[in-house]
Order: structure tokens, then sequence, then C-alpha cells
């Protein structure tokens, strides 16, 4: 056996599994994706096995043994990306709503809907709106499910692939349907006729979209939801003739689901012809062959309803009542669902919108401890690290713009004697005057900092060195003149300052420069500036 041997077998088998996934034949199909899941030794192989199990899974109708593949298979599938991880998700949708399995159905359809806003292409954002309508209609909302349906078939027109339009015709047909079951109680009422009114186009332009009659799947769904529709509006020959082909290929494909449905279907055409105890017979087979597995609860509501109806019209009021009862608990236990998966959804949210508030008052507070950190507080100034911060970023813009910068380092002049002969308070109140002084003096974009304990840091953008220096005699100037005898008799205040100009645009030679003309200035006599 060569290297490859094994690789070309899975792969074999995979196109196998996909060969017959497409001609219908499910149970082939399951058990040889299966068998390279067992087999597959890397996890594009295994992510593609699953993927087909769960398509064989799906469409065979076991919903609980689709939502059974997620917690393996969804990790696989986001690791490989692109269309499997959302046609995965959708099943994952479609199977949770049809189950009442909310809690899985909903995260799904978020996740394709963050997909989808990371595509922004037509398919995938009708994928989620698809998703989105089908959980609130199972969660208990038409209305709601009826709008967002609308909506994906809306956008799937914009140019989405044939699947998805499909995919949302068939969503919206179904949906319709659902409210006309939903609304017409005992008596047929002018409003559940408006939904199937509503629904027919749809199921029609289902029928006749290109590719769905050599597709077996997608065929008995689409003959199906028409037939479903047509009985309900008194077409007796297309009808029957759509429901009894479809019923038979979804039996001989093996669509357990599908199949189901088409019994009630073919249960309430016998119903409304006038032979009830033919629609007793389908739906006690039914009941029978699925032995104690539960069917879906739309499935379930509608069977007993309909046998309800055929033993009244039998004579059989003691069987009638107790599929009467049967009937409403089942629809007791779907509410009590809906209303659990409503407020979970609720609740879900609120805490969504507490942790959203959360984070952002987590986010202010970093950033005003990183603002903290940055601000002298005696001053209100920006201090060492604030210069740290924004100095090399003002110098390379500087540089780029071809502008000139220069920076002016300055110090209190004597300022130990202010603290001696005037006290430390005193002391602070000239540094917090000195500073709003500073402050007055320069412009907006212009860098000022307290650096030292009397040494200021003035960083001047586009200031040459004789600009600069008026700015810097200007503040010489405005501390000498301060009135500071009103901080303290005979206090007065001076400053020096050294200034250095670009280039270079290089913060070290920059500081060293004007260190050493604040020296100058300081050796001179002090109250002066000096250019370096
Ligand atoms: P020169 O003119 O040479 O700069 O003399 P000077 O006295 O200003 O310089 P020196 O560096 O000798 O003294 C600085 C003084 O600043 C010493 C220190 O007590 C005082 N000082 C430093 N930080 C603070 C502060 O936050 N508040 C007050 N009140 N004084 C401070
Ligand atoms: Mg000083
Ligand atoms: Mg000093």
């Amino acid at each position: 056996m060569t290297e490859d041997g094994p690789h070309d077998s899975a792969e074999q088998a995979l196109a196998d599994a996909q060969a017959c996934l497409d001609r219908g034949a499910l149970d082939a199909g399951l058990a040889a994706a299966t068998r390279v899941a067992g087999l597959a030794t890397d996890d594009a192989s295994r992510a593609r096995a699953g993927w087909l199990q769960a398509q064989c899974t799906y469409r065979r109708g076991d919903y609980a043994g689709v939502l059974a593949l997620a917690d393996t298979l969804a990790p696989l599938l986001r690791a490989e990306g692109g269309d499997m991880l959302r046609e995965f998700l959708r099943s994952v949708v479609f199977a949770g709503a049809e189950i009442g399995r909310f809690d899985l159905a909903l995260p799904a359809a978020y996740e394709l809907h963050a997909l989808a806003e990371a595509t922004g292409q037509p398919g995938p954002r009708s994928q989620a709106l698809n998703a989105f309508g089908i959980c609130f209609e199972r969660m208990g909302d038409p209305w709601q499910g009826e709008r967002l349906l609308r909506e994906a078939l809306a956008v799937a027109r914009e140019g989405a692939p044939p699947r998805d339009l499909f995919t949302a015709l068939n969503n919206l047909s179904a949906v319709l349907i659902g409210a006309y079951y939903l609304q017409r109680g005992s008596e047929v009422s002018a409003a559940s006729l408006a939904a199937l009114e509503r629904a027919l186009p749809l199921a029609e332009e289902l029928v006749g979209l290109p590719g769905v009659p050599g597709d077996p799947y997608m065929c008995t769904i689409a003959e199906g939801n028409l037939g479903e529709i047509l009985v309900h509006l008194g077409e007796r020959d297309r009808s029957h003739a759509l429901l009894e082909r479809n019923h038979a290929e979804a039996r001989r494909l093996g669509f357990v689901q599908q199949a189901q449905r088409l019994t009630c279907s073919r249960a309430e055409w016998a119903l409304r012809h006038g032979t009830p105890d033919q629609a007793r017979v389908l739906l006690e087979a039914m009941l029978a062959e699925a032995g104690g597995r539960p069917l879906t609860p739309m499935t379930g509501l509608r069977a007993h309803h309909a046998l309800y109806q055929a033993h009244k019209a039998l004579g059989d009021t003691s069987a009638a009542l107790r599929h009467l009862e049967t009937q409403s608990e089942l629809l007791r236990e779907r509410i009590v669902q809906q209303l659990r998966a409503q407020s979970e959804q609720f609740i879900t949210r609120v805490e969504a919108e507490q942790s959203r508030r959360e984070a952002d008052r987590q986010r202010a507070r970093a950033q005003s401890l990183e603002a903290d950190a940055r601000r002298d507080p005696l001053t209100g100034l920006g201090n060492r690290r604030a210069v740290e911060h924004q100095l090399s970023t003002l110098l390379r813009d500087a540089a780029a713009a071809g502008q000139p910068v220069t920076m002016a380092m300055l110090d209190l002049d004597r300022f130990k004697q202010i603290n001696d002969r005037h006290g430390h308070l005193v002391g602070d109140r000239v540094l917090v005057a000195t500073a709003q002084l500073l402050r007055e003096c320069v412009r907006h974009g212009d860098l000022v900092a307290r650096i030292g304990g009397e040494e200021f840091l003035a960083v001047l953008p586009d200031a040459d060195a004789a600009r600069a220096r008026e700015i810097c005699e200007r503040i010489r100037q405005r501390i000498a003149g301060h009135d500071w005898a009103a901080l303290a008799p005979d206090l007065t205040v001076t400053l020096s300052a050294g200034l250095a100009s670009t280039p270079p645009y290089d913060e070290t030679a920059l500081a060293t420069r004007a260190d050493q003309a604040l020296y100058r200035a300081k050796a001179a006599g002090r109250d002066r500036v000096e250019t370096g």
C-alpha cells in the first residue's frame, strides 16, 4: 500500500457519501460518512465527513441526531470555515426550532448572523434572516417570523444562490401554513384563509424553481407544501396527486419527517372529502410506525386534531375525546416550551445589555486610570510619562511635515528660597499658578508638562528658534509680572528658560541642548531665556 492509500480511500468514501446524499440514498450516505469519520486522519476530512453525516441525519428527519453532532462538529467546521459551517448551523437552527431546543437554535442563528455580517453577501444575509424568522415563528411569534422571512426572501432575490431562494420561499410558505393552523380553530376563519392565500404564490414559485425537479429532497418539500395548501383551499384533484406522489417518494427515500407531514395532509384530504375512516387508518398507521418516538410538535398537533375529527365524524365520541385531550396536552407542552424560550431570550437580552454597560464602565475606568498616570496631581499638567507618550509622535509628525519644533526647559529661580521663606504650602501655590500662566501662554497643540519639582517642559510645534524665543520671553515676563504678593507679602517669582530647536528631530539631542541653555541662563543671572 502506498502512503496515499488511506487518504485515497477516505477521499473516495467522501465522494461516495456525497453522491448518496445527492441522489437521496440517505442510509447509504450516512453509513459511508460515518465510516470516513472514523477513518479520517486529518481535520479537513473529519470535518467533511461530519458535515455529510449531519446532512443525511437532517434529511432523515432525525433532528435530535443533528443536535447531538453539534458539540464535536461545530468546532471542526469553524476551523475549516466556509459554506459547510453555515450549512450545518442552518440545520442546527431548523432542527432545534422544530423540536423546541431554542437554547441550541438561537445561538446558532446568532452565529449565522455574525458570519453574514462578516461577508455582507446576500446569500449568508438571507440565511441569517431565515434562521431568526424560523426561531421566532417556532417560539410562538408568527408575525415577527413572517416579517423576518419576507426580508430574507427580498434579500435572496437580490442575487443569492438558488439554494437560498429555495430556503426563503419554503420557510415563508411553511410559516404561513403554520399561521393557517394557528388561526383556523374549529371553524375555518377568513384570517386563516388569508394566510393560505398568501402562501399559495410562494409555494407555486417554489415548485417552479430551477434545480428543484432534479433534487428529490427539495422536490418533495416544495410539492408537499403546495399540496398541503391546496388541500385546505379545496383543490381536490391537484392536491391529491401532489400528496400521493410525494408521500410515496418521501417514504422511498427515508425522509421521515417529510413523510409524516404528508401523511397528515393526506388524512386532512380524506376528512375533507368524506372519508374519515381513511384518515383514521392513515394516521393510526403512522403513529404505530413511529412507535414511542415523538413526532415534531407541529405534526403531533395536526395528527391528533385530524384523529379527533375523524373519530367524531365516525361517531366514536370517547376516542375523539382522547385525541382532543392529547392535542391539548401537546399544545400545552408547546406553549410552555415557547414561553420558556421567550423568557430566556428576554433575559439573555437584558444580560447582554448589562454586560455591555459593564464593559463600557470598565473601559472608561481603564482610560481614566491611564490618564491619571500621565497627569501631575498638583498642577493638572502632564508629567514626564505624558511627555514620553507624546513627544516621539509629535517629533515624527513635524519631521514628516517639514515643520520646526522647539523644546523649552523652564525652571523657577531660587525656588528653594521661596519654600524656605514662605513655607511649602506657598511653594505649592506658586507651582499651581505657574502652571496656569504657562497654559495661558501656549497654543492648543503645544505640549506643556511638569517634569520635576519646579521644572517644566514646553514643546512648541511649528515654532522655530526666533518664534519660540518670543513665546518664552512672553512667558518669562508673565511670571515676573504676576501679582505674587497676593499669595504672600513680598513674594516675587522669576523663571529661566533654555531652548533648543530642530533639526535634528531627536528627543535626547533636543533635551540635552535645552538643558545646557538653561544652565547658561542660570549662570548668566537667572530670569532670562537662552537659546541652545
Ligand atoms: P535654581 O534657581 O538654581 O533653580 O535654584 P532652585 O532653588 O530653584 O533649585 P534647587 O533645585 O536647588 O531647588 C528646587 C527646590 O524645589 C527644592 C525642593 O524643595 C523644591 N520642590 C521640589 N518639588 C516641590 C514641590 O512639589 N513643592 C514645593 N513646595 N517645593 C518643591
Ligand atoms: Mg529652580
Ligand atoms: Mg530645578
